[in-house]
C-alpha cells in the first residue's frame, strides 16, 4: 500500500528541463469528450499531462 504524502516543502522538478516547478500553466481544450486541461511548464512550455477529468468543478 503506497501512501500519499502532502509535501510543500520542496518543488518538483520538470521532467523536461530539470528546473524547480515554480508556475504550471494550463491550456482548455474542447474535445468531444468534454472540456479538457492540458498542463504545461510555465518555462520550458513542454507538456506535463493532460486532466483526464471533465473539469476542476465536476467528477
Ligand atoms: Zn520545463
Amino acid at each position: 500500500m503506497i501512501q500519499l504524502i502532502e509535501d510543500n516543502r520542496t518543488a518538483p522538478l520538470c521532467p523536461h528541463c530539470e528546473k524547480p516547478l515554480k508556475t504550471v500553466s494550463c491550456q482548455r481544450i474542447k474535445s468531444s469528450l468534454g472540456v479538457r486541461f492540458l498542463y504545461f511548464c510555465g518555462q520550458c512550455r513542454k507538456t506535463l499531462g493532460v486532466s483526464h477529468r471533465k473539469g476542476f468543478w465536476m467528477g
